[in-house]
């Protein structure tokens, strides 16, 4: 029987993305049972790891097996209880993924809410707060749907001042851009795997602090089947099983309490990416990430596209570009995968069928790959019938960018 083989791309999207091969190395290690001490020995390097990688001391720092919604979502059900307000700013898709969240974990949402291609200013956003007095905010760094990159710096403070919990969605940026949890005052962080970071999806890092740790452990219930009678239980517990982040706490602390199943070679992989993340450095990190969007607006305008939204507010990830007249959207993106074996993302929402979403993302950040990608996409969109498109002017540009800036 002929193993699985799978064509090569070049994926040009906000995740998932290509992954060092060094990662997938790792990830083909023999299994290791869950309480091996060489496996909690990998456990315990991780949480190092991954305290480094958010620049925070919380002792509580591990991954959520699952996707980053699992990490979001273990959050919210971990300090959302029924009747509790929540305010969450939106700014796309990501915002009302939270609402979502929110809402099945019996909260009450209260929004505040620019169109795709903004963020909003945070004074906007404290001021929200004092109308509002929430138990929680719940924000999204880097809005993938739209490539904005919310101000959060201020906000953190604000909400400690008025006995509000943060939590931020840095899903999209975690790795590829600075998070200073510590310093910014934020009280639970999700990082993702298959973004900046270059790890198979799966996996979700997440931080929180002790001021969060102790709102959720008054919720806390141990399972029946495990449970000692030095357990404490309560009635408002976490309605999650799989996701209540005080079980998870037993089982990533000390006391190495069964839950799941650890998904050993997802953490194999989280290592390894958080490794040679680390070992890059995180502003090492997020100049190359810079660096490399830079290029790419570079060579997109050259070209003779048109950049969507505010751009005094971009991830350094992600560049969004407004679809040329005469150009389907869906059409457009599924021969260049087809015939070039090239992705790039359209996008949800309001934005939807208007832009495409460009991605250089973690182990995609680089040159090579770059200059690949504009030659490809602007012959192509050239022979698709886009007016005014220039190939080889888009080439020059991201070349003359490369000649003339060192990272
Ligand atoms: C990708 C993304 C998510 C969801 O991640 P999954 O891994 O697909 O669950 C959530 N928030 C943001 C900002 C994202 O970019």
């Amino acid at each position: 029987m002929a193993s699985l083989q799978i064509n090569k791309r070049l994926i040009m999207t906000p995740g998932p993305v290509a992954v060092d091969p060094r990662v997938s190395q790792a990830m083909s290690n023999s299994i290791l049972g869950q309480f091996d001490p060489e496996f909690t020995g990998i456990m315990d390097e991780t949480m190092e790891l991954i305290r480094k990688s958010f620049k925070t001391e919380n002792k509580w720092s591990f991954p959520i097996d699952g996707t980053s919604r699992a990490g979001i979502e273990a959050v919210i059900a971990s300090i959302v209880e029924p009747g509790d307000k929540v305010l969450v700013p939106i700014i796309g898709r990501f915002g009302y993924l939270v609402t979502e969240l929110v809402e099945r974990a019996g909260g009450v949402v209260h929004t505040i809410e620019a169109p795709m291609g903004e963020v909003i200013p945070e004074d906007d956003i404290i001021k929200k707060m004092d109308e509002v007095q929430p138990k929680v905010l719940t924000i999204i760094h880097g809005e993938t749907s739209s490539g904005r990159l919310q101000p959060i710096q201020k906000i953190g403070h604000a909400a400690k001042e008025r006995g509000i919990f943060t939590v931020v969605d840095a899903v999209a940026t975690y790795m590829g851009q600075d998070i200073a949890v510590d310093e910014w005052a934020l009280d639970a962080v999700i990082g993702g795997a298959q973004k900046c970071l270059s790890v198979p999806s799966g996996i979700t890092p997440i931080t929180f602090n002790e001021r969060f740790s102790d709102e959720i452990n008054k919720r806390k219930r141990v399972e029946k089947g495990i449970r000692t009678e030095n357990d404490k239980s309560t009635s408002h517990f976490i309605t999650s099983n799989y996701l209540d982040l005080t079980q998870l706490q037993d089982y990533w602390g000390e006391r190495r309490l069964n839950h799941h199943t650890e998904a050993t070679v997802n953490v194999y992989g989280l290592y390894e990416g958080l490794k040679l993340a680390v070992a890059e450095g995180v502003e090492a990190r997020a100049r190359r990430h810079s660096y490399h969007h830079e290029a790419m607006k570079e060579g997109i305008k050259a070209l003779g596209l048109e950049l969507f939204g505010d751009e005094e507010h971009e991830m350094q990830m992600v560049v969004c570009v407004k679809i040329p007249e005469g150009i389907n959207d869906a059409e457009f993106r599924a021969e260049l995968l087809s015939r070039f074996g090239v992705e790039i993302a359209g996008t949800f929402g309001a934005a939807a069928g208007k832009i495409w979403r460009i991605g250089t993302m973690g182990h995609v950040a680089e040159k090579q790959n770059l200059l690949n990608f504009i030659t490809t996409f602007g012959v192509f969109i050239q022979s698709q019938g886009a007016d005014n498109i220039d190939p080889a002017a888009g080439l020059k540009a991201m070349t003359d960018f490369y000649d003339n800036n060192s990272l």
